[in-house]
């Protein structure tokens, strides 16, 4: 079964559950595709086995042994991306879209365009069976992409070594590479705090999940910061015909535990929120 974590927002928790659901099988596939802020690496220390480029994109570079600094090129880029700096032209790299444009229209044929290649994906062993996680290196792009070459090699490593199960730890938010992290998984976990924020971001979220047609569940976490919220929360859900599958108190432990790199469910499995969190993975065994 391929489970994906993910949240509306930021903060919510959704990293310390997903560490948590992974440790509780005694052989998993953990997929960390939340690719700009990969982190679960960090708790798990996975020893790491296999190492891929990942071509993310273009960017122009200059060639300065051709170019007359004719200034051309910066009309024609529509992205800013160019600038005139101590009577030279020079690209930012950040705004570069690799477009090519400047490539083209360059009259000495001084500009290259090369792949952005400094984007990783990592597999690697860790106690509870194998991990694979993304590092996009900054200013690159296409997080869609490296989030998808996470999943696909996730997947390889289940097939080849017999795993069934696949916990995807996904991003933040409603963007590109949260779709690719929810695209054609057997369901979908969100995690939501009670608060406005959190309500707004569960709904738009819920849209996303419900366009795929994917089968669809929430935890609110830390309910007991806001009760009141909370059982809004509930309620829009029993509206939308979703099951709130978990509703966890704010408890200290969790954050002793990422201090130990342990899950809450390794660090303390008779507390109350570990047989909370265990009773809501249990719903999809
Ligand atoms: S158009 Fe070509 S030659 Fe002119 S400034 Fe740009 S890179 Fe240099
Ligand atoms: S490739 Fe496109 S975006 Fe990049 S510097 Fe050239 S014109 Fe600008």
């Amino acid at each position: 079964m391929e489970i994906a974590i993910i949240s509306g927002k930021g903060g919510t928790g959704k990293s310390s559950i997903s560490a948590a659901f992974a440790t509780l099988q005694k052989e998993v596939v953990l997929a960390d595709c939340d690719v700009d802020a990969a982190n679960l690496f960090l708790l798990f220390n996975p020893v790491c086995e296999e190492e891929q480029v990942v071509i993310s994109g273009q960017k122009a570079v200059i060639d300065y042994d051709k170019c007359i600094a004719c200034g051309e090129c910066i009309d024609y880029c529509r992205f800013d991306a160019i600038v005139e700096e101590n009577n030279r032209v020079k690209i930012i790299e950040t705004f570069c879209d690799g477009c090519l444009l400047c490539s083209r229209i360059c009259p000495q044929e001084a500009i290259d365009i090369v792949d952005e290649d400094k984007s990783r994906i990592y597999a690697g062993s860790f106690k509870n069976g194998r991990m694979v996680y993304g590092r996009l290196a900054p200013g690159e792009e296409n997080t869609g992409k490296i989030v998808s070459k996470v999943r696909d090699k996730a997947k390889q490593i289940a097939k080849e070594s017999g795993i069934k199960d696949i916990i995807i730890d996904g991003p933040p938010g409603i963007g590109c590479s949260a779709i690719s992290s929810i695209t054609g998984v057997d369901a979908v976990v969100v995690v939501t705090e009670p608060t406005l924020s959190g309500l707004h971001d569960l709904k738009r979220t819920l849209e996303i999940t419900s366009g795929f047609k994917l089968l669809t569940s929430v935890i609110i976490n830390k309910y007991d910061i806001n009760e009141e919220m909370s059982s809004k929360i509930e309620e829009y859900c029993a509206q939308k015909n979703i099951e709130v599958v978990g509703k966890y108190p704010f408890d200290p432990l969790v954050v002793e535990a990422m201090v130990n790199c342990q899950s809450i469910t390794d660090f303390a499995p008779d507390a109350e929120i570990s047989k909370l969190i265990k009773n809501s993975y249990l719903k999809f065994s």
